[in-house]
């Protein structure tokens, strides 16, 4: 379980998030909508709590968030398999780290990849290695943010297939998206990130007739 309280920051003069609170269960999947700029990114990067620390309000969750990136950040002169083990390896020399990237890598079908560059790769299979990267280190929770921008539409079908795989792995997803039609068909629940706050809390999504309509017409609401 995944309990923010009263989560508040600001940039300087900006406020960006204001008093924001919710609960997510375990093993679910949670969409977080917004305008761009309403603060999806730093609520999430708050989430993982090394990148951002929230000015008030508190994060808790048992274990660690794993983090993918939206430009997928990956290392360009380091191999797919190099790209892995980097991050785990500075924290615990002593563990062969390469047994559990070839399984992460074989789980996301690209294991015949591991021994090339990220320029060789296709943007979905980019962010394959990406989702591989932040898997690594064992997460709880994987926090993803934008996951579709940048990928065409055959590639976010791949995206759903593959953050499914995630979801069977036993880990909790929240997914930060300005794509209504991407976070309807993969979220459980689609909380709306508007005006710094969390204005709707969606959780009977299925049963909506045309969620994507909903939630753009939440968002146009003053
Ligand atoms: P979203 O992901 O919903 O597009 P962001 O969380 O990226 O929104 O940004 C919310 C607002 O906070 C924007 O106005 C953005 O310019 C500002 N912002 C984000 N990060 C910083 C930062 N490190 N310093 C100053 N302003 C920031
Ligand atoms: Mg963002």
């Amino acid at each position: 379980m995944i309990t923010v309280d009263k989560v508040s920051k600001n940039f300087g003069e900006l406020t960006v998030l204001q008093d924001v609170s919710f609960v997510v269960e375990k093993n679910c999947i949670v969409g977080i909508a917004g305008a761009s700029g309403g603060g999806k990114s730093t609520l999430l990067r708050c989430i993982q709590q090394e990148l951002e620390k929230p000015d008030t309000g508190t994060i808790k969750y048992h274990g660690h968030a794993g983090f993918m990136f939206q430009d997928f950040q990956l290392f360009p002169h380091m191999t797919i398999l190099q790209n892995l083990t980097y991050a785990p390896s500075l924290h615990d020399k002593k563990t062969k780290h390469e047994e559990y990237a070839k399984t992460l890598l074989t789980k996301l079908g690209i294991w015949d990849k591991a021994d090339v560059y990220p320029y060789q790769l296709s943007g979905g299979q980019k962010q394959r290695v990406a989702l591989a990267r932040s898997l690594m280190t064992k997460p709880e929770l994987l926090l993803c943010d934008e996951p579709t921008s940048g990928l065409d539409v055959t590639t976010i079908s791949d995206v759903i297939a593959l953050l499914k795989l995630v979801l069977d792995m036993g880990i909790t997803i929240i997914i930060a998206s300005h794509d209504l039609g991407f976070l309807t068909r993969i979220a459980d629940r689609v909380l709306i990130l508007k005006g710094s706050k969390i204005s709707a809390d969606i959780t009977d999504l299925q049963k909506l007739e045309n969620p994507v309509k909903h939630i753009t017409q939440l968002l146009a609401e003053a």
